[in-house]
């Protein structure tokens, strides 16, 4: 039963897929793959971007998508539905191409050849989302995927699927090639059955199931990406312009609810200007409106801020952190507790005098919560961000590019921004992607691309030296002679 988290309001039923369901998608994907991949890359990329504008045009997959999650309608349609478009252009464009078309190198030892590196799709890719972005997270990821000739089976998160399937039918509406891209909705059952049947698995969503996912994918030896949690520090020092970060950090705390993957979920200021970051911050919460958003989304008439939390144990999460804090010796300066009514609303909460051995400091809230501690200079800042198993994102603040940018390297983090948050996810140019226990493998870019492909090196005769092809190839192998093997040795002694 899928209901609507800002109202308490009945949506759908979905029936979930178990493992026949899986079989016969993975079956259908089998068969229509081939067909798919034989495509020319720009008629697969028309195919995409036609899908892509099918989804900025459907006002039932808008309202769809901030029923589910009960986010608003900025972050629905400026963020999700925008990123989709975004993603789609890049991927299928003039850099896609490049990425994928056959790479030609040419050897030293053997100047006579040439290597042709080919990009072969894997086959049927499975993509296993979470339910913080419904869109971005679940389609959005099967793009780069598709683009390289695969057939994809999304299996999005039971909380919310409605998204997922219904892009799968306007996939279906608009007469796109049958069998290429699925939805499975379902449990972790249905996830299990993907992963032991897939070519490759692009999983989003917690460590404890990745890890899980990992190991099985191991055991199988399929490829395996991971984007998993984070604990994302942002580093602001005493030069920083302070209204901008507290803005900001403010931002990047409670956007989508602070159910965000590459939110700011740490903030560490230097002393000498801590209490006046604190109080800018209160400021910008106290200007936030939180509530239901209002349907239709595609009027974006922007009355809301601060949505609903779309899965409701994160709630307990967040309280329990902040009991936490609290009995360790943290303030609330703002909200700390969920908002009454029928609709899952937690006030955005800002935690002062915050430290390291607090929960909210050590596991991954995703939810409202902004904790604040005071670092006595960017050295203790920057060890105390690194000091987490995990490396998402991570943010330094400055009027010093220079120190920022130097400090920004020494972050254990797989994206970072200067004086800026959460951007690198609207970089597409640019991979993005976790290190340590926040993820293997990469979104975005070249790499973002190349991993959904099979590569295949094809060595061939040099068009100009080919002629000398058959001399090299009797002198390398029987009849060994100690004239090439001194002529080897000389060559050793000569290059090396
Ligand atoms: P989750 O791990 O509980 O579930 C994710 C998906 O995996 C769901 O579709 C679920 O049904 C499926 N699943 C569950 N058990 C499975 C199993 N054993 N085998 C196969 N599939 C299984 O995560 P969630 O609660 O949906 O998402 C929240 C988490 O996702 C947070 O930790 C958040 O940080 C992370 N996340 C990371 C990114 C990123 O890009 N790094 C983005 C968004 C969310």
């Amino acid at each position: 039963m899928i209901r609507n988290p800002a109202t308490g309001q009945v949506l759908a039923e979905v029936p979930c897929g178990d493992l026949p369901q899986v079989e016969a998608a993975v079956a259908r994907a089998r068969a229509a793959q081939p067909a798919w991949a034989a495509l020319p890359f720009r008629e697969r990329g028309a195919a995409l971007r036609r899908l892509a504008r099918g989804l900025r045009d459907d006002p039932r997959l808008l309202d769809t998508l901030v029923s589910e999650s009960g986010k608003t309608a900025f972050e629905a349609e400026g963020m999700e539905v925008f990123y989709t478009l975004e993603l789609t252009r890049y991927f299928t464009g003039r850099a896609g191409r490049r990425a994928l078309r056959d790479d030609l190198r040419h050897p030293m030892v053997f100047s006579n050849k040439r290597a042709r590196v080919i990009h072969h799709a894997r086959g049927v890719v499975g993509v296993i989302g979470p339910w913080n972005w419904p869109l971005l997270n679940n389609y959005a990821d099967c793009v780069a995927a598709l683009t390289c000739g695969n057939a994809v089976i999304l299996k999005p998160s039971e909380h919310t699927p409605l998204t997922s399937l219904r892009v799968a039918e306007l996939w279906k509406e608009l007469g796109l090639p049958e069998g290429v891209f699925q939805v499975v909705p379902g449990r972790a059952e249905a996830g299990k059955a993907l992963v032991e049947r897939a070519d490759m698995i692009f999983f989003t969503g917690s460590q404890a199931v990745g890890r899980s996912i990992a190991a099985r994918a191991g055991e199988r030896l399929v490829p395996v990406v991971l984007e998993l949690g984070g604990k994302s520090p942002m580093l602001v020092l005493a030069d920083a312009d302070l209204p901008r970060a507290a803005h900001a950090a403010v931002w990047s705390s409670f956007l989508n609810s602070g159910q965000a993957c590459v939110r700011n979920e740490r903030v560490l200021v230097e002393e000498p200007v801590a209490e006046r970051f604190l109080a800018l911050a209160a400021e910008e919460i106290a200007k936030l409106r939180q509530g239901p958003p209002l349907l239709p989304a595609l009027s974006g008439d922007g009355t809301m801020d601060v949505g609903a939390i779309t899965f409701s144990p994160q709630i307990a999460r967040a309280q329990a952190q902040i009991a936490d804090a609290v009995a360790k010796g943290a303030r609330v300066v703002a909200g700390g507790e969920a908002r009454g009514g029928a609709g899952q609303f937690f006030a955005p909460t800002l935690l002062a005098d915050v430290t390291p051995d607090m929960a909210v400091m050590r596991e991954e809230t995703f939810g409202p919560v902004m904790p604040v501690m005071r670092v006595a200079n960017a050295e203790e800042g920057l060890r105390i961000a690194n000091d987490t198993p995990l490396g998402l994102a991570g943010s330094v603040w400055s009027r010093d590019e220079a120190r920022a940018r130097a400090l920004a390297r020494r972050l254990e983090a797989g994206s970072v921004c200067v004086n800026d948050t959460m951007l690198n996810y609207f970089v597409v140019e640019a991979p993005l992607g976790g290190v340590k226990a926040s993820g293997l493998g990469f979104r975005h870019g070249p790499e973002g691309l190349r991993q959904f492909c099979r590569v295949e090196t094809v060595i061939e005769d040099h068009p100009l030296f080919k002629w000398i092809s058959p001399l090299v190839s009797r002198e390398i192998s029987f009849p060994y002679t100690g004239r090439t093997q001194r002529l080897l040795r000389w060559i050793m002694k000569r290059f090396y």
